[in-house]
């Protein structure tokens, strides 16, 4: 085989390995580029090479390798076209027209529904909303209420002192902002307190030391059992339908008298039974009575005169009722798992 033959087998394999080079990006196109066509690239090589071929082969030698740089300019021209216009094809690909990426939106906490809807209600029938701090008197949140020192009923409400001598709490109840209500209004007072409060509670799935409630207090002249029982029972239809019903069982609560706590049917089972309401058909739901005369005449509001009811409740027990939540730890915990569950529910 002589020189010239092997020479003119390698610009046949180069020109195979033109054709057959792989150009997908700007890149493997700058490798193409140094690879076959740049200055130190292999067709420059190939030029440098005639003075190897014999005299007679040499017009031949130079039509071959022009053939092949021509190949390789073409290759490279052709692909350098189809990516610049990709390029230029994803700059104008942007739809000025659509819409913009949403901004995801939280969803209100579960607490917070329940206890606008709450407000809703009452505020329908005239109820006006009181608010007080939530560190209080000793007298604000006991005394008044008929609950001096060393009373029984103050152990079920052991709560955190954060002052000695006068007393400050953190309240156990919105009750506190009933008696600044009555301390400060002249009848008829109509309103409800919703707000946080504090208990000495072992948090566990059903208790826990931080809790809201919404209490509720009306005093005029002439108010009656049945119109705290009529005012509750328009509540539990409109939180709850129509098809639930209310009872009363005697209870004690030193601020009322005399005291219940309310039931309303079973709303897992309609009140044909089952393990929530421990196959009784009835779940309890709140506590009520008519303001003792005593707290009246502690808040300077004559008892001779005046009468009035109050009731207070749980907006977590009213929640997990609700929405059947089984553990008050889920309230506290800020999961989002949780409380994605209630983002179409504002
Ligand atoms: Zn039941």
């Amino acid at each position: 085989m002589s020189a010239d033959t092997s020479i003119f087998e390698s610009i046949n394999s180069i020109k195979k390995e033109i054709e057959t080079f792989s150009i997908t990006d700007a890149e493997s196109l700058e490798q193409f580029r140094i690879k076959f066509i740049g200055s130190k690239g292999i067709i420059k090589n190939l030029f440098s090479q005639i003075k190897d071929i014999s005299p007679e082969r040499k017009k031949e030698f130079g039509q071959t390798v022009n053939a092949v740089k021509q190949l390789a300019e073409q290759k490279f021209a052709d692909k350098q076209s189809v990516n610049s216009s990709n390029s230029k094809k994803q700059k104008t690909d942007i739809d000025l027209s659509a819409p913009g990426v949403p901004t995801a939106l939280g969803s209100r906490h579960p607490l917070s529904i329940v206890r606008n809807q709450i407000i809703d209600i009452f505020g329908r029938i005239g109820f006006t909303i009181s608010e007080g701090p939530e560190i209080e008197s000793d007298w604000n949140n006991f005394s008044a209420l008929n609950m001096p020192e060393h009373h029984p009923a103050r152990d079920m409400q052991d709560t955190f002192f954060v002052q000695q001598d006068p007393d400050m709490v953190l309240r156990t109840h919105t009750s506190s902002v009933q008696v600044r209500v009555m301390e400060n209004t002249k009848p008829p007072i109509r309103t409800i307190s919703p707000g946080r409060v504090f208990r000495n509670e072992t948090i566990s799935a059903r208790a826990h030391c931080i809790f809201h409630q919404v209490e509720g207090l009306y005093i005029d002249e002439k108010v009656s059992f049945a119109d705290l029982k009529q005012t509750l029972y328009y509540f539990v239809q409109e939180l709850f339908g129509n098809d639930i019903e209310i009872r009363f069982r005697p209870s004690y609560f030193p601020f009322t008298e005399p005291s219940a706590e309310m039931d309303i049917t079973c709303l897992i089972c309609k009140g044909e039974g089952c393990p929530v309401c421990k196959k009784t058909g009835w779940v309890e739901i709140l506590g009520c009575g008519m303001v003792d005369p005593n707290v009246l005449d502690n808040c300077k509001i004559d008892s001779s005169k005046y009468t009035g009811f109050a009731f207070g409740m749980g907006i977590e027990r009213i929640t997990m009722l609700k929405y059947r939540i089984d553990d008050i730890r889920l309230f506290f915990e800020n999961d989002v798992r949780f409380l994605r569950q209630f983002s179409s529910a504002i």
